[in-house]
């Protein structure tokens, strides 16, 4: 299992209608990237701001093809979400 120590940082966000977004910061405990491509599963509008104090940590990930990913862990520094595919995608995700 992986620790909260070791679980890349959102380092920023700029979907700014997501419920766990504050100033281009993730505060959500952990996201999932999932769908059919790199998509932010835990992208939600709802009418109030949720999430923690901290900033945004990669719970997991299910791009296994993605060059930082390993055993549906992401392995990057970092990663940057924002409009991609879709409204929230992963921008750090980089095919094999
Ligand atoms: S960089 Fe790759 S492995 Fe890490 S969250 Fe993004 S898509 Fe997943």
């Amino acid at each position: 299992m992986t620790s909260t120590q070791q679980m890349p940082q959102v380092k920023n966000c700029s979907v700014s209608s997501c419920s766990y977004n504050e100033d281009s910061d993730c505060h959500a405990g952990a996201i999932t990237i999932a769908g059919d491509h790199a998509h932010c599963g835990t992208f939600v509008e709802i009418s109030f701001r949720g999430g923690k104090d901290r900033g945004g940590l990669v719970g997991a990930c299910h791009r296994a093809e993605c060059r930082f990913n390993d055993k549906l862990e992401c392995t990057a520094a970092s990663v940057r979400i924002g409009a991609g595919t879709d409204v929230a995608d992963c921008l750090t995700y980089e095919a094999r």
